[in-house]
């Protein structure tokens, strides 16, 4: 497998170079910093390599990557810098990861986040954010061993050497969406938050990631059960889908609901219980509140930025079509919340609170984002971990959809064709 490095903006796809040792690059040549990749590993079809354990540690004022591969194979990488906020971003086409995402409080200094994991199909997305500007030193690979050295430099010279490579964003298309289980009146998509390179909330190894998948298939089976309900997943695996392809997935699906299953964490204070949230009445609020600028800059830092998304003109329709629509998301909202409460406990104060999630902004789709608990608490991350906990949560919820359904006004929806290359 040939492995060694490339620069120069027209190396924006993945090609064969000649097996070497990655020496120091020149920074501020160009916006790909270092490529190897033999032809072969391209489409992604089959996983060449497991990456077992990724270390970071601080090396003088600069930082060490380190990916320990299963085999004695070195893996093909691309490497390219982005700014707002500073990262370095590694690309690993066919490599899945065994290694957990790193505790955001374990990173060394210099590093302001450490994600990894599957970006699309085939592709496998590394993302180190940095908290001041460091220049890629050195990169090699050898066998079963990946490593990355940074330095520091100056803003300047980060920001030439900085940009996207021309097919190094998600596109919509390229993943398999999943397909819409059970029968009934009513379909029901179900979101399980983050996922792949987003892992979300992670403390203490419980990562938000799978525990909410794991919750939105529980829920999606008991919801099958009934029979009364069509029950569609924005993903049913381990893969990052931006927000507002989840939301054009449920509206394709023809989804009367979307609900958003997340367990995040907070920094202040000591929230335990479930929560519910629903949009605010003005989305001046929303875009005020610090909880929705979170949410939505994930998307950003992964590269899904999808630009003129959310333009005036989008918001003025999306105001408009949320009068419909709000009611519905309040009423499902006070019901989960009624049917929580009693079985399972849920935030003691306001715990059906309004905020501008973006995955919330469905303009013709009823949304509710489900918050089943918090990370940060130690009651919670059991509660999220027990599958007697699951089951019984997702019961409850199950008859909290019933209550909402039975009273749900005729017409409350109309399941609409989503136009082609339209982000939601
Ligand atoms: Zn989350």
């Amino acid at each position: 497998m040939g492995i060694g490095y490339g620069i120069g903006r027209s190396a924006g796809i993945w090609r064969r170079v000649s097996r070497a040792a990655g020496r120091a690059l020149a920074a501020g040549a160009a916006c790909l910093v270092a490529i190897a990749s033999p032809a072969a590993a391209q489409d992604g079809s089959e996983t060449a390599a497991l990456v077992t354990d990724v270390e970071l540690e601080r090396k003088g004022q600069g930082l060490r990557l380190r990916l320990t591969l299963a085999d004695d194979v070195a893996p093909d990488y691309r490497v390219f810098a982005l700014t707002d906020p500073w990262r370095i971003v590694a690309d690993f086409p066919g490599t899945a990861w065994e290694a957990a995402p790193p505790d955001p409080d374990d990173l060394p200094d210099g590093a302001a986040g450490l994600r990894f994991g599957l970006f699309r199909p085939g592709l496998s997305r590394l993302v180190l954010e940095l908290d001041r500007p460091m220049r890629v030193e050195r990169v090699w690979a050898d066998e079963g061993r990946f490593t990355l050295r940074l330095s520091p430099t100056t803003e300047e010279v980060f920001a030439a050497s900085a940009g996207w490579p021309e097919d190094a964003r998600w596109l919509p298309g390229v993943d398999i969406v999943p397909e819409v289980r059970g029968v009934g009146r009513i379909t029901v998509a179900l979101d399980p938050g983050h996922g792949g390179v987003d892992p979300g909330a992670v403390v203490d190894g419980v990562v938000e990631k799978r525990i909410v998948l794991q919750f939105a298939e529980e829920l999606a089976a008991q919801l099958v059960a009934t029979g009364r309900y069509r029950v569609f997943l924005t993903r049913d695996s381990d893969i990052f889908v931006p927000l507002s392809e989840r939301v054009r997935r449920a509206r394709a699906a023809g989804a009367n609901i979307i609900l958003s299953l997340h367990a995040d964490v907070v920094t202040e204070g000591n929230a335990q219980g479930t929560s519910v949230y629903t949009l605010p009445e003005k989305s001046a609020e929303a875009a005020a509140d610090r909880l929705a600028v979170e949410q939505n800059r994930v998307d950003v830092l992964y590269g899904a930025d999808l630009a003129g998304e959310e333009d005036a003109l989008a918001h003025v329709l999306i105001e408009l079509a949320q009068r419909g629509t709000l009611i519905e998301s309040r009423r499902l909202a006070d019901s989960i919340v009624a049917e929580l409460a009693p079985t399972l406990g849920v935030l003691r104060t306001r715990p059906h609170r309004t905020v501008g999630f973006r995955v919330l902004k469905a303009p013709d789709t009823p949304s509710v984002l489900v918050e089943l608990g918090y990370l940060s608490s130690e009651i919670d991350r059991f509660k999220l971990t027990n599958a007697p906990w699951r089951e019984r949560a997702a019961g409850a919820l199950v008859r909290a959809f019933d209550a909402w359904a039975a009273t749900a006004r005729p017409g409350f929806t109309a399941p609409r064709e989503v136009k082609d290359g339209q982000g939601g």
